[in-house]
């Protein structure tokens, strides 16, 4: 069962993880600002299955808890990655809120695509995605992956500071 106020999921198993503003200031361009926040503010929560260790792909799902807040002029937003294995795509379905889905491939080609109750977007697998809360209260969305997409975080984190952000 998830909860669609909360986010959270009723379930066996189920792992929660947090990222907070020690975690994720780096990708924020107002370093100033940044350092006038309590970095143990919390950015946002992720409710879901593990991943398995072995085996068939597995079909994943989580929910993802993105609170309202800025850095200087930018939106609270999450840490966003590329799929290693670019013909696997994920699917993103908004339960709460007001935001933005960055999408962005390697040629730079951008898309934004607005996140409001009941919107779904598809994502190809060859676009880095990353989601900023443009809104007053928390967003909350479903995801859903197949386990053996990989997860790149490291070339997305090395572009410039404020260059991938929705400003408020
Ligand atoms: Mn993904």
């Amino acid at each position: 069962m998830i909860d669609f106020a909360s986010g959270v999921i009723d379930g066996p198993g189920i792992v929660t993880a947090r990222r907070t503003l020690a975690d994720l200031g780096g990708l924020f361009a107002d370093q100033a600002a940044l350092a006038a926040l309590d970095p143990n503010i919390v950015v946002y929560e992720t409710h879901g299955y593990p991943e398995p260790e072995s085996g068939s792909p597995a079909l994943l799902a989580a929910t993802t808890v993105l609170y309202p807040g800025r850095v200087g002029g930018e939106a609270f937003m999450t840490r966003g990655h590329f799929h290693v294995d670019p013909t696997r795509g994920e699917s993103c379905f908004t339960l709460r809120g007001s935001g933005v889905l960055l999408l962005r491939d390697r040629s730079g080609a951008e898309q934004r695509i607005a996140m409001e109750p009941g919107s779904l977007a598809m994502i190809e697998g060859r676009f880095a995605h990353r989601v900023a809360n443009v809104g007053d209260e928390p967003l909350v969305f479903l995801v859903t992956w197949l386990s053996d997409c990989g997860h790149d975080y490291a070339e997305v984190a090395a572009w410039p500071r404020g260059s991938w952000s929705v400003g408020v």
